[in-house]
């Protein structure tokens, strides 16, 4: 069976790793570093940051003594990060790619994001994600927590279309519809809180099919994802979950799994809603 290194294509003909590195709160500094040191040491090769995070820096540290340790080159790695809703804007935009490219220790990005769908301003910062990829700063451009409409405003005035959209999905937030349209269109979905931020392992359900397969409730929700075509990029700081969360190419889910698993949305979301928040 395909393994950790399996990519999926964008719509540029880039490839993406279908897992990488979620440090959404992880500390800055050495905890960061050791996090994205521990993913590439044990097969990752994608690692999903922003500048919000504001661990920007030790996720380069990490990364750059992850390459020397593992005699690895940059382009076997795959670097997203994300601009934050107050740099939106053309010019600002474009200042915060540069203020995160410099921090991250690197000359590219693999991937870069508008983090949220900030009404009147996506627009003017999808532009100035279309001139930085023109550019060669960033090998793909997409935006993350934007719902239909928000898309297809942005899709009525791109030159570029958008190749991934990362949103909250999990069991308890199927996405369906959203995902749908995304096919349609061509637009990668990745995952985020794609273990609806730990609050998935006491769901019954989940339990016997992990039982089942004799793997943690984890693999089997991050199993589901990957059979749905779905990019994850799991959170965890300690090693033995960054390998647990990549010990899942070894087996499969039943189409009975999946349906189980399918039915167990509730459209509840551990995040903000895209279409009411106030940051
Ligand atoms: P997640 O679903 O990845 O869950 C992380 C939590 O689950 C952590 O507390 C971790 O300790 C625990 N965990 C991880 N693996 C486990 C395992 N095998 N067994 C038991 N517990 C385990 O949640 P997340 O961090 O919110 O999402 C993943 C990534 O998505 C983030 O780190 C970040 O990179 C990205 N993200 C993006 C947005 C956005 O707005 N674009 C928002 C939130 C997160």
């Amino acid at each position: 069976m395909n393994g950790i290194n399996n990519r999926v294509k964008l719509n540029n003909g880039l490839e993406m790793p279908v897992l990488g590195l979620g440090v959404f709160q992880v500390e800055d500094g050495q905890v960061v570093i050791d996090s994205v040191k521990a993913a590439i040491r044990n097969g990752y090769r994608s690692i999903d940051t922003a500048a919000i995070y504001q661990n920007e820096e030790g996720v380069g540290q990490g990364i750059k003594e992850a390459l020397e340790e593992n005699g690895l080159k940059r382009e076997e790695l795959f670097i997203t990060s994300k601009v934050w809703n107050a740099d939106l804007g053309y010019q600002s935009t474009l200042d915060a790619f540069e203020l995160s490219l410099k921090k991250l220790g690197l000359d590219y990005l693999d991937l870069y994001l508008i983090h949220w769908p900030v009404e009147g301003k996506f627009v003017e910062s999808w532009k100035a994600l279309e001139t930085l990829y023109k550019n060669g700063k960033v090998k793909a451009i997409g935006m993350s927590n934007f719902q239909i409409h928000h898309l297809k405003e942005v899709i009525a005035n791109a030159e570029i279309m958008p190749m991934v959209n990362q949103i909250e999905l999990h069991p308890m937030l199927s996405q369906v519809e959203l995902r749908e349209f995304l096919k349609e269109n061509s637009i990668q979905v990745e995952a985020w809180a794609p273990l609806m931020q730990g609050q998935l392992f006491e769901n019954e359900t989940l339990q016997e099919i992990a039982n089942k397969h004799n793997k943690s409730i984890a693999q089997v929700v991050l199993r589901w994802h990957l059979q749905n075509g779905i990019v994850i990029i799991p959170k965890s700081i300690k090693e033995h979950r960054i390998q647990e969360n990549a010990n899942i190419f070894d087996f499969e889910l039943t189409e009975e799994d999946m349906t189980l698993i399918n039915a167990l949305n509730q459209n509840h979301r551990v995040g903000p809603d895209p279409d009411h928040f106030d940051f």
